[in-house]
């Protein structure tokens, strides 16, 4: 009996794990048509500056429904990107998308100031001709560098940090500037953190997440915003959900921040109406 059950765990895993590998496949196949087809879209992600209320900057982010999977989420098939390479012309229409349609705001709404922020993975990041792409989509978006914010993880920015310090100022050459995204669960130095030409630090959300339920969150949140201040930086928090997590953070200094709390990312239409609205986000509890 014991042996038979023993048997039977074993197909469940067998059956878990040929599940896994399939629907991994079907991605793996199912990607580069889906760019094709346009089964890929933007969401914009307003970041809100907490004194003000107003919106002065999105994220863009990826979305995907497939047309037998619905909804995959960017984790999963960002990762089946990286692995095979897709994640170059991917993310380069992502690029090209944002900044075209951030320039359509940025003429509409001057007075928004409205800032860009793009996701850059690390395959996206080492790979030799990500220069030359981004000075061409700035050129053929019209989008101005300085207000492009191209987000790269901590983790990616160590991979390789000797290489790294020199594609940052080639960006950033171009005028772009670069934040460290989910900051705080990577493994950079004080000392590596110097050296790169970097223009904000994006406190994870994860440590957001925990403010006010125990004290070592509000010390990491308080020693990032700390550190971005000593470095002359910015600091960004992520995943802002509760009003009480908003105060702790104008508590601690830190006045930038996105969170379902303001807005969950939402289709290029109603980032139109916030800002033809004079672009104020007041929080206002989840999924309003
Ligand atoms: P990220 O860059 O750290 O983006 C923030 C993620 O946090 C987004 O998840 C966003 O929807 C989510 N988020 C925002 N506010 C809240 C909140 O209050 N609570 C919670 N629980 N979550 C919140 P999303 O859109 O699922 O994206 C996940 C990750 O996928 C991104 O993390 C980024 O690493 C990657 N990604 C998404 N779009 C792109 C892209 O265009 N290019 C690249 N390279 N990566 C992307
Ligand atoms: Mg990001
Ligand atoms: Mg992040
Ligand atoms: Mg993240």
């Amino acid at each position: 009996r014991a042996k038979r059950s023993a048997t039977q765990r074993h197909a469940v895993f067998d059956t878990t794990m040929h599940d896994a590998a399939m629907r991994r496949l079907q991605l793996e196949g199912d990607l580069p048509r889906a760019l094709r087809a346009r089964e890929l879209r933007l969401v914009y992600q307003p970041i809100v500056n907490l004194p003000t209320s107003r919106v002065e900057g999105v994220e863009a982010l990826l979305r995907w429904t497939h047309p037998v999977l619905g909804e995959v989420r960017p984790e999963e098939f960002i990762r089946v990107a990286e692995e095979t390479g897709l994640i170059v012309p991917l993310g380069e229409w992502v690029l090209q998308e944002a900044c075209t349609q951030v320039r359509v705001w940025q003429r509409e709404f001057a007075d928004c100031c409205l800032d860009l922020h793009v996701n850059v993975s690390a395959r996206q990041f080492y790979q030799p001709g990500l220069v030359e792409t981004l000075a061409r989509v700035l050129q053929d978006s019209g989008c101005d560098p300085e207000r492009l914010n191209l987000e790269i993880t901590e983790s990616a920015i160590m991979q390789h940090d000797a290489i790294s310090a020199d594609i940052l100022t080639h960006l950033r050459r171009l005028g772009a500037r670069v934040q460290i995204d989910d900051f705080g669960t990577g493994y950079s130095s004080l000392a590596s953190l110097h050296r790169f030409p970097i223009d904000a630090l994006k406190i994870d959300r994860s440590f957001v997440a925990r403010l006010g339920r125990d004290t070592t969150s509000s010390s990491i949140v308080q020693t990032v915003v700390t550190l971005a201040r000593a470095l002359g930086i910015g600091a960004v928090a992520e995943g802002v959900e509760t009003s009480e997590q908003r105060t702790h953070l104008v508590r601690l200094g830190c006045h930038l921040a996105q969170g379902f709390l303001f807005s969950h990312p939402l289709p290029p239409q109603e980032i139109t109406s916030i800002l033809r609205r004079g672009a104020y986000l007041a929080p206002h509890g989840p999924t309003a």
